[in-house]
């Protein structure tokens, strides 16, 4: 995963655009459109990047990933004690 996908995730963390709705649904707002926001669980987005994630990385055995579900990853690690 890119230095650049983490260092968005923590940004929309530390700006409160993480918004918990339920135990594994969350809320993205989008940092360039605040109007614009994106669900997502644990594991799918259903963002541009996301979906075209194994278009764009050409299915390289990795899992397709966003800065909005590695959002959620700080975002649950931040709020689990
Ligand atoms: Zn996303």
């Amino acid at each position: 995963m890119s230095v650049n996908t983490i260092k968005k995730a923590k940004k929309l963390v530390e700006s409160g655009c993480v918004v918990k709705i339920e135990a594994d649904l969350f809320q993205i707002k989008s940092s360039s459109d605040p109007d614009k926001s994106y669900f997502a669980t644990g594991d799918t987005c259903e963002c541009f990047g996301f979906k075209n994630y194994y278009k764009f990385h050409h299915g390289n055995g990795q899992k397709a990933n966003c800065s909005h579900l590695e959002a959620i990853r700080i975002f649950k690690k931040e709020n689990s004690d």
